[in-house]
């Protein structure tokens, strides 16, 4: 994850460790490497500008230039300014109502139905009573996609295979945790390949007519920019809680993560490392930034 942003940075700050004197100079060079890394990793080029300018500034406010090692001050700084970046500190999921629901929105591949099996997994081992819904009308093979995930964990799984109504499945699922004492409900919704209005539509009626507590929406990390622009969309359409990033051990050149939180201004709030279910993590920004730094 991140290995060749690391690289790069760790490049950076080496040639300004390895520079006797530092000037003004020095320090507007590196800053302009990291700007160069930031953007081969796919960070916006805003989000790149904005953040290393704060970085120079912050350099030279804090005196680098005569600090004992101006090397890793300026780590440091680099670590402060790209944890601020990814929002600070970490966001918990709000899990209120009785049964507390939580949507779970996003593109098709994107790692949805796998991220609902984890969640509810997590969920699970902290000794709740979840009920999944498989609330995905186009595609059977989702539904028994999250069945057999179900089975896995030992969370029951809500399915209308016949129904063609979401909204209706979803209303059933209610009804059906309420007389079984199951206290979450998580709804795994249809995607589609690209954003489209009759899906954007559909997501829009649940959220209004199941009043979740908490909405996520995934998110593919390997798709870069595009990713910021999908979670841009649904924003506008869901004002959604919080994200899930998804893929994040593949080839990912990591923009996404860093950027998504400034530009759509919504909290990270997990992970997705593999297809496992295990392969989940909260997300901690000061953690992701130390992780960049190496
Ligand atoms: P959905 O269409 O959004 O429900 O997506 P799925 O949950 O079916 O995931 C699409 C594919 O991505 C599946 O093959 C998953 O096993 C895989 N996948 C999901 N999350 C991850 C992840 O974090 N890392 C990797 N490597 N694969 C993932």
């Amino acid at each position: 994850m991140f290995d060749n942003l690391s690289l790069k940075l760790d490049r950076a700050f080496k040639t300004l460790k390895g520079t006797g004197k530092i000037t003004e100079i020095n320090v507007a060079t590196t800053v302009k490497e990291i700007r160069r890394a930031l953007i081969d990793a796919d960070v916006n080029y805003k989000v790149a500008k904005e953040v290393t300018d704060t970085i120079k500034d912050e350099a030279l406010g804090r005196d680098v230039l005569i600090a004992v090692s101006p090397g890793q001050l300026l780590v440091k700084i680099t670590q402060e300014e790209l944890t601020k970046l990814m929002g600070g500190s970490k966001v918990d999921v709000n899990i209120k109502g009785d049964p507390a629901v939580i949507l779970i929105s996003g593109l098709q591949g994107s790692g949805k139905t796998t991220f609902t099996g984890k969640f509810a997994n997590l969920l699970k081992k902290q000794g709740r009573q979840v009920l999944l819904v498989a609330c995905d009308i186009y595609r059977p093979a989702a539904i028994d996609q999250l069945k057999v995930l179900g089975e896995q964990i030992g969370v029951e799984v809500y399915a209308e295979p016949e129904n063609k109504n979401a909204i209706e499945i979803a209303n059933h699922a209610l009804d059906y945790a309420k007389k079984n004492g199951k206290k979450i409900v998580i709804v795994d919704t249809a995607g589609r390949l690209a954003v489209d209005e009759q899906m954007m539509q559909e997501i829009e009626a649940l959220k209004k007519a199941l009043n979740p507590s908490e909405t996520l929406f995934v998110v593919d990390s390997m798709t870069g920019q595009d990713a910021v622009n999908t979670a841009k969309t649904f924003d506008e359409r869901l004002n959604f809680d919080g994200v899930v990033l998804t893929k994040l051990d593949g080839d990912t050149r990591g923009g996404a993560a860093i950027s998504i939180r400034h530009v759509v201004n919504k909290p990270i709030k997990f992970i997705s490392t593999g297809e496992k279910m295990e392969n989940i993590d909260v997300f901690h920004p000061d953690r992701m930034a130390q992780r960049i730094l190496g």
